[in-house]
């Protein structure tokens, strides 16, 4: 860092991206350090869809923080990727996508009041016995995390890879920090609540598809395709605990079979490529601030599968939560 900054935010994936848009669209001097740059983090491979806690049964919903907070979270964020799509070079557009389950969905309430909203008929459930169509925003990752990072060296920020030793070294650098280090707080942050949740997506030439399909079940396999262009991404598996990188052989199989048996076309198509990510699953986010050697340390991490979909939401509140200790 030549100069020193206002902000130093650890980790360029979605979450630190998106939180220092935040910050220097607000005129703070925000430096960004990070392992692996934004095309090569987790947030690179995701599929992506924004809805986790739209479609979430309150009754049931997974402990991402309150269902108030997430919902609030998730509603910023849908009305960012919202606007958002209203520029195709951004990489987010919003598409008309099935959404299946084999679990039944006890409170439908807000899902039936999200756009484009209608049961699925028999032959597009795919053998699912819960299955509805919604027009949500989707995001190419890789034309996303360009258009971050590109807004965010326009706003004035900076960016070097490397790897940040510990919290007390980032306290060193800047008075406010913020930690958007993924499931890689687990050591940065020493904070042993966050596993990794491996994920594997085998990326196919698309053969035409234009909508996505995507399983919210829980359990290790599920099955989800989302067409980005020429891409399709097919997946999905949640390998939890399971910190390799290495794409696997037989799960590029088993992705494909399951992808298949709902859309025929997807058994033919070329593979162009195998990408493994690691989700950072906590038992709750983690969005809170601590004083580290003196320095404002902000927490942004824990977001599971759902980061890009909670990232302007969880941004807007760092940023408040900055504003409020660098201007008072
Ligand atoms: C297969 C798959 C599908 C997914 N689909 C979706 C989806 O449809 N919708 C959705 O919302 N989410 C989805 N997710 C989840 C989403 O990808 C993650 O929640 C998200 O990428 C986490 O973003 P992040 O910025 O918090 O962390 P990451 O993207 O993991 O970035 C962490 C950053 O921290 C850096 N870092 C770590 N330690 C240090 C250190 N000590 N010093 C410096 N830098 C450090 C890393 O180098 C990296 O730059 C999916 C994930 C996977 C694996």
């Amino acid at each position: 860092m030549a100069q020193r900054a206002d902000v130093l935010v650890v980790g360029a994936g979605v979450t630190g991206l998106t939180t220092a848009v935040c910050l220097a669209e607000q005129g703070l001097a925000v430096h960004i350090q990070a392992i692996d740059p934004p095309r090569r983090t987790t947030s690179a491979v995701a599929a992506a869809v924004l809805g986790g806690p739209a479609i979430a049964d309150p009754a049931e919903a997974p402990n991402w923080a309150p269902y108030e907070t997430t919902l609030r979270w998730h509603r910023t964020s849908l009305e960012e990727f919202g606007a958002l799509a209203e520029r195709p070079e951004t990489g987010v557009r919003i598409t008309p996508g099935r959404w299946a389950s084999k679990a039944e969905i006890q409170d439908t309430t807000w899902t039936r009041s999200l756009p484009g909203y209608r049961d699925c008929s028999p032959e597009e459930r795919a053998g699912f016995p819960v299955a509805f169509w919604m027009s949500l925003p989707i995001v190419d990752m890789h034309r996303y995390l360009d258009h971050l990072t590109g807004r965010f060296t326009a706003a004035g920020g900076t960016m070097t890879t490397g790897r940040v030793g510990s919290l007390r070294e980032a306290a060193a650098e800047a008075p406010v920090v913020v930690n958007a280090t993924g499931a890689y707080a687990h050591h940065f942050a020493a904070d042993p609540k966050v596993v990794p949740v491996r994920g594997q997506h085998v990326i196919v030439e698309n053969p035409g598809l234009e909508t996505y399909f995507f399983e919210f079940s829980r359990g290790a396999a599920t099955t989800h395709f989302m067409p980005h262009g020429d891409r399709l991404i097919l997946g999905g598996n949640a390998g939890r605990g399971d910190w390799s990188l290495e794409p696997d052989p037989a799960q590029t199989e088993q992705i494909i079979a399951r992808c298949a048996a709902v859309e025929p076309r997807i058994a033919d198509a070329r593979v162009l490529g195998v990408e493994v990510g690691l989700r950072a699953a906590r038992p709750e986010i983690r969005l809170e601030e601590e004083v580290v050697e003196g320095a404002r340390v902000i927490h942004n991490y824990g977001h599971s599968g759902v980061a890009v979909g909670m990232s302007w939401g969880c941004a807007r509140e760092v940023e408040q939560l900055v504003l409020r200790t660098v201007r008072t």
